[in-house]
């Protein structure tokens, strides 16, 4: 009998089964590999402060702090390379949204993860400054995804099928194996089928660019409309739209117009498109994640709903949902998936 089952080894399947090793817990890994999963498709990047209106990430200290602690240590034990910090350069659009940033970058909330003001952003036009942040960066999340299925199919932990588990008293099973629990980090594939098909998720489809522009300083990511983040094989990711009334795999022109539009905005520098792509982000209607126990099955959770900011929030909610699990503690009700109970 298991610990644990993981169904899904996006980022947050992944993130979770680099915990449950660590801690030492027997479990397996089902997931089924997909080009376009969400995790597969996304820039990496893990940025403080987002949005026009300039906002903190949810609980951003304890985030940011987790994760400069928890990728760089899977890091040394893979022997990979995958974690990247860089400065976020923030292009300040308009003389109206100069005057609300600068009014927020001493907020407590705010002020630290900024690193500077500055006028002057090499292959940008920037006319009204630009605001620095520090504590962000990029996680090559191909790399790490590909790095933790190698460590666990060396180690047997990993079964690439489609799967779902039947739940018992006192225990679940799948093909045959046994469980304690499931932990489901299935992305999408929640809304699909049971146990956690209720859940108001709202896929967010997205298409991103990858171009390449010799010119362009690599040591940073820079936001301006768009984003524009360090990649591999010296291209960068430009990205990306949010799209919810057609949400399915279809590469658009129209996208690919709109954020060409966006860049050209910004960009003083030539460049070539090489490539376009696209994935559905797993989002929920509150645009807060979803953790917790379900509210018929106690040995059956989820960690999930991570929308825009996997990779900023899948090491802090795995840990804080294996204390809920382990030791009985809270969570805190804007994340917890009993908030759709009420
Ligand atoms: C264009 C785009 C750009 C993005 N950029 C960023 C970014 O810069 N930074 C950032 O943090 N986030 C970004 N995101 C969002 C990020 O991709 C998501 O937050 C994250 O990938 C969600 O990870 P997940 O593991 O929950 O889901 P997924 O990546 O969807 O993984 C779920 C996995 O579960 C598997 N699965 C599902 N059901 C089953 C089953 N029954 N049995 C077995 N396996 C199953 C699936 O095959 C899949 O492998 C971006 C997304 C898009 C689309």
């Amino acid at each position: 009998m298991y610990d644990y089952f993981i169904i899904g080894q996006g980022i947050a399947g992944s993130v979770m089964a680099m915990r449950l090793l660590n801690a030492r817990k027997s479990f397996l890994v089902f997931d089924t590999p997909q080009k376009n999963a969400s995790s597969r498709v996304a820039a990496g990047i893990f940025n403080p402060i987002t949005g026009r209106r300039f906002t903190t990430t949810w609980q951003a200290e304890a985030c940011f702090d987790e994760l400069f602690k928890f990728y760089p240590e899977v890091e040394d034990l893979l022997e990979m390379d995958f974690f990247h910090p860089l400065p976020i350069c923030r292009i300040v659009p308009d003389a109206g949204t100069s005057n609300d940033w600068h009014s927020k970058i001493d907020d407590p909330i705010n002020s630290p993860f900024v690193n500077q003001t500055t006028d002057i952003v090499s292959g940008f036009k920037s006319p009204f400054g630009a605001i620095e942040l520090k504590r962000g960066g990029y996680v090559d999340t191909n790399t790490f995804i590909d790095g933790v299925a190698a460590l666990l199919k060396r180690l047997e932990l990993l079964i690439e099928d489609f799967v779902f588990p039947r739940f018992n008293t006192g225990h679940a099973d799948i093909n045959g194996y046994k469980t304690k629990s499931v932990i489901y980090c299935d992305g999408l594939g929640s809304q699909k089928s049971d146990p956690f098909d209720a859940l108001p998720f709202t896929p967010m489809k997205g298409e991103i660019l990858r171009i390449k522009s010799p010119e362009l300083d690599r040591k940073r990511i820079v936001t301006a409309g768009c984003f524009i983040c360090p990649s591999k094989n010296d291209s960068f990711l430009v990205g990306s739209t949010y799209e919810w009334r057609n949400v399915n795999l279809e590469k658009t022109e129209d996208a690919k117009k709109e954020l060409v539009r966006r860049l050209d905005k910004y960009i003083d520098v030539s460049y070539e498109i090489v490539g376009h792509e696209v994935g559905i982000r797993p989002s929920v209607k509150d645009r807060k994640p979803i953790v917790g126990t379900h509210p018929i099955f106690p040995d059956c959770y989820i960690l999930n709903g991570l929308g825009s900011k996997g990779v900023s929030l899948a090491p802090y909610l795995s840990k804080i949902l294996l204390e809920h699990i382990e030791n009985g503690v809270e969570l805190a009700p804007e994340i917890d998936l009993m908030r759709f109970k009420r």
